[in-house]
């Protein structure tokens, strides 16, 4: 048979492994996009407050209106944050950008332009229409100052009476939230690796697992499919409490069913020819190897035939059962007995002599006369002959079974229902 080479482990890990990717790719999506609204809200809250601080800090700074002399934004009768102070503070102390609007004009500011602090410069339509006019607060993610993009809050600046005359500012550089972003999303995409490795690690280890028991399991069977019906399987397998262990139990199963077929004989349940040559290789074996001896025995029915023609095949076959139950009994302990064919059988006495083997069989013939089958009115009972040889360390299987046969034979021509031990 040609035997197909799947690849069922890798099969098995792409199956783990493509889940595994996807789960980690979607998390590490979704947590980033989290990640970077939530830093954003945040971001937007905190410019938010510190744009009123701002505001506040402007009310309590000097007197008056807001008014601009030349290029100096003033409060009442003096310039005000004459020194950048308020703003400087504000960016020392939040690291954010803060500026301070006369209109649309940024009169007083943190962010500087090629060196120099960016005022003159205007703010842009859209914040225009919002803050001056509608005297709104407006935030943008995207607020560009001098080619550099902000997260930036505005808020109105009002004089004492509440008339709106600029805008309050604060504003922190894109690339920094997005470096704040990237540093969680960093330990996120960590921790996703870790946890996809361990769980990839995990299925691998699985399938390997799985893959080696069923490879396992398929040389047993692929040994049994060979013949060789002595194979054993790993123990390991029978042990799984799963779906494979089940077939490992199921394919031990088989081999005994098997094994139970093509070495028992079908009508009386004993050891057949073939498995009966085996095992007397065997025993031959263990004569030579550990010096002991044993007897051959080959025991036939007499006239079988009379029974099967008088009672009929069925009644001969009854016959043949009952008597394998009372060989079997007798043989306990002492060897083993198989169907050599038709209605003879071998009977072997292991380590043991001649003397005792005779003895034994004796009792044989007596439990086979006192071996009655009821058949109508009658009581059916037969008689057997016996030829016996003894097997010791120089025993050859050929010579032996001639020789049990040979007594047979001698047996049968001298009146039968004999022991012949010649
Ligand atoms: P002998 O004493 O010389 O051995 O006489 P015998 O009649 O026993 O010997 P023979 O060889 O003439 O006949 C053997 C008979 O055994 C013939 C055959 O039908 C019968 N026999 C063999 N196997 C079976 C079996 O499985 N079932 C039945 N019912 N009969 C069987
Ligand atoms: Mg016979
Ligand atoms: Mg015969």
């Amino acid at each position: 048979m040609k035997l197909r080479k799947g690849n069922l482990k890798t099969k098995l890990c792409q199956l783990a492994l493509i889940p595994v990717i996807c789960l980690g790719l979607a998390t590490l999506v979704i947590a980033s996009v989290s990640v970077y609204i939530s830093t954003a809200n945040e971001t937007k809250d905190g410019l938010k407050n510190l744009a009123y601080m701002l505001h506040q800090m402007c009310d309590i700074d000097g007197e008056g209106d807001y008014w601009v002399k030349g290029q100096h934004l003033m409060k009442g009768n003096d310039v005000f944050d004459n020194n950048y102070k308020i703003v400087d503070n504000i960016k020392r102390t939040s690291s954010v950008d803060a500026t301070i609007f006369y209109g649309d004009v940024r009169m007083i500011t943190t962010i500087h332009n090629d060196g120099k602090r960016a005022i003159g410069t205007h703010a842009s339509l859209a914040v225009v229409e919002s803050v001056l006019k509608k005297g709104n607060d407006y935030f943008s993610r995207q607020v560009s100052i001098g080619g550099v993009s902000y997260f930036g809050y505005y808020t109105p600046l009002t004089n004492p009476d509440g008339s709106i005359v600029g805008m309050v500012f604060v504003g922190k550089p894109r690339i920094a939230v997005v470096e704040a972003v990237m540093a969680t999303v960093f330990w996120i995409f960590l921790l996703t690796l870790l946890v996809a490795g361990f769980t990839v690690m995990m299925s691998i280890h699985y399938a390997h697992k799985i893959v080696y028991s069923l490879d396992k399991t398929k040389e047993f069977l692929g040994n049994i499919a060979k013949g060789n019906v002595e194979e054993k399987i790993d123990p390991n397998i029978l042990k799984r409490n799963d779906e494979i262990g089940e077939m490992g139990n199921f394919a031990v199963s088989l081999k005994q069913s098997i094994n139970q077929l093509v070495s028992t004989d079908s009508l009386t349940g004993l050891y057949n020819r073939r498995s009966c040559e085996t095992i007397l290789t065997k025993i031959i074996e263990e004569n030579k190897k550990y010096k002991t001896k044993s007897v051959i025995v080959i025991g036939d029915i007499d006239l079988f035939k009379q029974v099967n023609d008088t009672y009929g095949h069925q009644i001969g076959d009854l016959v043949l059962k009952e008597l394998a139950i009372v060989f079997k009994e007798h043989m306990e302990h002492k060897g083993i007995v198989a169907r050599w064919g038709g209605e003879e059988f071998m009977f072997i006495y292991e380590r043991m002599d001649m003397e005792r083997v005779y003895e034994h069989l004796q009792e044989l013939m007596k439990a086979i006369e006192n071996m009655q089958i009821p058949y109508n009115d009658e009581m059916i009972s037969v008689g057997m002959t016996f030829g016996a040889a003894l097997c010791d360390q120089d025993c050859d299987i050929d010579q032996i079974i001639k020789l049990a046969d040979d007594n047979l034979y001698y047996g049968k021509n001298h009146g039968r229902h004999m022991i012949v031990i010649k």
